[in-house]
């Protein structure tokens, strides 16, 4: 059925929905690598994957004009104050992608040059699993961040869901009292 023939009359929705809507479609990232994963990044930007088919063709050199940080590649003890004070300066609302084990968990370098993991020095909003990941898996990871976005709650509700969120983080096992493939 074309929009021609739909019944006229109300379109209803909530300001939730629609701020997701737009906030979702309309996400710009800062232009930002660490390194290798940050190749395969470029990859989802060029015509190949044309991430511009998701309104993020302008990965912005400032970080006052983007709202996304892609942490591609792992995080050096020395990097961190800088992706830190980037992402200070990025506008808000601001989320943060982090690509691939290294920047994830620190991956195979667990030693003592490289952060563990970037949440160490900002909050991560969605992990990518990979080394590398693909540009399809980079694509598939800000479709569910898209997700996240829409479905992201607005002035009291995102307090509610703040608190529920914190509530629940300190209920979770420390990572330091979980078994793993080192113990
Ligand atoms: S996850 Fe793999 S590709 Fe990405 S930065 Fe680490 S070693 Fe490089």
């Amino acid at each position: 059925m074309g929009i021609e023939e739909a019944p006229s009359g109300f379109l209803l929705t909530t300001i939730e929905d629609l701020v997701g809507y737009f906030r979702k479609g309309s996400l710009w990232p800062v232009t930002f690598g660490l390194a290798c994963c940050a190749i395969e990044m470029m990859a989802a930007g060029a015509p190949r994957y044309d991430l511009s088919r998701f309104g993020m063709e302008v990965f912005r050199a400032s970080p006052r004009q983007a709202d996304l940080m892609i942490v591609a590649g792992r995080v050096s003890q020395k990097m961190a104050p800088v992706v830190r004070q980037v992402y200070d300066q990025m506008s808000e609302p601001k989320w943060v992608l982090s690509m691939g084990v290294c920047a994830s968990s620190g991956g195979m370098f667990n030693n003592y040059a490289i952060v563990q993991g970037v949440d160490h020095v900002v909050p991560v909003d969605i992990y990518l699993t990979g080394c590398p990941p693909r540009p399809e898996m980079l694509i598939n990871a800000i479709l569910a961040l898209h997700d996240q976005i829409q479905n992201s709650p607005l002035g009291v509700n995102r307090a509610e869901a703040a608190a529920a969120a914190e509530a629940a983080a300190l209920e979770a096992t420390p990572t330091s009292h979980m078994t793993g493939l080192l113990r």
